[in-house]
């Protein structure tokens, strides 16, 4: 039952456009913590789920045999979700569970799971066992050649219905159309992060953290490894539809100024052909002889007058870009590695 399907593939293979390789093969020391690995899982009501997907990370944390932990982020479930947890955190001195005092969604889970988590990598997977858990050694094969971040890309998605799977299809394209940072097409949470990257995203402090966008932004040598998405394990999606829209607005807003360009162009496409109306008019009339219409005038004037106002929005769109950048607040810059610098006395974490 916990067996590997045999259809899940596994393909090595590094990320292209934009994602960098890695330069070195050494095997990363283990953190003072002592943990190697940390695994996220959050959990929304998953009260069929939770105890069989405990079971199954066990058997395949055990197997790597070097000291993990495993970090239940429970998103404030109404079920016996919180129950089982607590039994299962008694049981297994590996688990850990943090409890959230309401609902506060998928990505807030993760986030704060990375935030506490003490390992070396630090695997993100759904609780649903969705992302087989099974898969998990393969993302740490990559992770020792060097590959700071690994992403689990689905190469089929099974037992969602044709409206998840469209849905999903298209908010990945429409994403990487609007967006200028490079996010995986059909990559979800499930990935493996080192150390030096989860640093870099506990120092984020976005309000609306859409981690797999801050995810491709940060860098580092990316690789993904491909997998077939299973269906649901139990349970139903705890996605509902406004879930979903909020999600895309977070990723849409948080990665993409495009939308604030808008009017930009729109205003100066009206200006310019507004104007050109006019010009027409006036050459018309002119050349022969022909009586100007009042009204054909005064739309135009006012179509001119339109643009104008939608320029103007389109310029303090800009201004409102600028300022939401630094409210953000996200580093300008991230150092992989300094080399020669010893004890600089400016030196940046
Ligand atoms: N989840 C969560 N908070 C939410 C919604 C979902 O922590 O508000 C968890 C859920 O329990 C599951 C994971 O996030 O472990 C993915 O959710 P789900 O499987 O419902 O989404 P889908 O796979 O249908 O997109
Ligand atoms: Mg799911």
């Amino acid at each position: 039952m916990f067996e590997m399907p045999e259809r899940m593939t596994q393909t090595p293979e590094p990320m292209s456009s934009g994602m960098k390789e890695p330069d070195t093969l050494a095997s990363p020391p283990l953190a003072s913590t002592g943990v190697r690995f940390s695994v996220v899982v959050p959990v929304y009501n998953e009260q069929q789920v939770v105890s069989v997907t405990h079971a199954r990370l066990k058997a395949v944390m055990d197997s790597l045999g070097e000291p993990y932990e495993l970090i239940f982020v429970d998103d404030g479930s109404a079920d016996d979700t919180p129950a089982l947890l607590r039994d299962i955190a008694e049981s297994d001195a590996n688990v850990r569970v943090l409890r959230f005092s309401r609902n506060f969604g998928h990505q807030a889970a993760i986030k704060a799971g990375i935030d506490h988590a003490l390992g070396d990598a630090v695997i993100v997977i759904d609780g649903d066992l969705q992302d087989p858990p099974e898969l998990i050694p393969k993302l740490v094969e990559q992770w020792r050649a060097g590959y700071q971040v690994v992403y689990a890309k689905r190469t089929d998605r099974q037992g969602e219905t044709w409206f998840k799977r469209w849905s999903a299809t298209t908010f990945y394209r429409l994403l990487r159309l609007l967006t200028d940072v490079q996010i995986p097409l059909d990559t979800g949470d499930f990935r493996l992060m080192d150390r030096q990257v989860c640093d870099v995203l506990r120092s984020i402090p976005e309000k609306h953290p859409f981690v797999r966008g801050l995810v491709a932004w940060v860098g580092f040598p990316q690789a993904s490894v491909e997998y077939v998405r299973e269906p649901r394990f139990a349970g139903t999606s705890k996605y509902s539809m406004t879930k979903m829209v909020k999600l895309s607005m977070d990723a849409v807003t948080s990665f993409s100024a495009k939308p604030l360009q808008l009017p930009l162009y729109a205003g100066l496409l009206l200006s310019v052909l507004s104007l050109a109306g006019l010009a027409y008019t006036a050459c018309r009339s002119t050349l022969s002889g022909h009586a100007v219409s009042a009204v054909d005038v005064l739309t135009l004037v006012n179509l001119f007058v339109d643009g104008l106002v939608f320029l103007s929005l389109g310029i303090a769109g800009q201004y409102i870009a600028r300022i939401y950048d630094e409210a953000r607040n996200r580093p300008l810059y991230i150092v992989e590695r300094r080399l020669g610098f010893g004890e600089h006395p400016y030196q940046q974490k």
